[in-house]
């Protein structure tokens, strides 16, 4: 892959160089989105900082500014050769409208390292007394989730024996929650328009994320869950019977695939 065609690619489409790349060894371009305030459309050249030379695909995603300067990444980063990097750079440009706004601060949001989906200025810190007391409400089930395994694993470390009175038998019995649990149908809001890829999930956990190695645009999405996707690249060796193709999956299962929505953020949560 030409460097020079990359450059060029480039600059013809407004980017700019950065001096610096903290996270890695390649340079790093960025300019202002078209429309968007404080967004700004960034990508990872692919370029050898030192060599000068491809070492890799070029990555695109959008990042927000905010109010400390900081940049946050508001849509993951998908990778294309230069034959793809024109018309990526304006899919990802388009995706801004499906990023999430803090209905406070009209700042985008963005997954935190806790996997929360926050505002980027992150302006619940400065929020009074009075409504950091009502935040609990707005807790993700995955949060939720996520304290009350932390509890459980507090609890067993402790191992405060059980009064024979309240103890159940037989001692082994596994509560009937978990029957129930098996049989739970796991959702997410898919939108023509997604940027998508796929994630392998083995018992309710990720096992596998195809981010980079597949890549797709959602066409449709119709009242029943149905989802078609235009898929525009498969390095991996996922067959096409396995691709996803609706909006839920029942849970507790052996092995299955899902949408990974890579334009804005999007989770999957237990259906009502
Ligand atoms: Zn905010």
């Amino acid at each position: 892959m030409s460097v020079v065609q990359r450059k060029a690619m480039l600059k013809a489409e407004g980017f700019f160089p950065h001096k610096k790349n903290v996270k890695g060894t390649t340079i790093i371009y960025s300019r202002k989105h078209a429309t968007a305030k404080f967004v700004r459309v960034v990508v990872d050249s692919g370029i050898g900082k030192r060599s000068g030379k491809v070492v890799g695909m070029a990555g695109v995603k959008l990042c927000y500014v905010n109010r400390t300067k900081s940049w946050r990444e508001i849509t993951t980063e998908v990778f294309t050769d230069n034959k793809g990097l024109v018309s990526l750079i304006k899919k990802v440009e388009a995706s801004e409208k499906f990023v999430k706004t803090c209905k406070h601060c009209k700042a985008k949001k963005f997954t935190a390292k806790t996997g929360n989906v926050v505002c980027s200025n992150a302006c619940w810190t400065a929020w009074g007394g009075k409504k950091k007391a009502a935040s609990p409400k707005k807790k993700s089930s995955q949060k939720i989730a996520a304290q009350k395994t932390k509890a459980a694993r507090k609890k067993n470390l402790q191992r405060v024996p059980t009064p024979k009175s309240q103890r159940t038998y037989p001692l082994n019995k596994k509560p009937q929650k978990k029957a129930a649990k098996k049989l739970q149908k796991i959702v997410a809001e898919i939108l023509p328009g997604d940027l998508v890829s796929v994630e392998e999930i083995e018992l309710d956990k990720i096992t596998n994320d195809f981010t980079g190695s597949i890549l797709g645009i959602v066409m449709k999405a119709d009242h029943h869950g149905k989802v078609d996707v235009n898929w525009t690249a498969n390095t991996s060796n996922l067959p096409e019977w396995d691709m996803p193709f609706t909006d839920h999956y029942q849970g507790g299962q052996r092995r299955t695939y899902r949408f990974k929505v890579l334009s804005r953020s999007v989770e999957w949560t237990v259906a009502a």
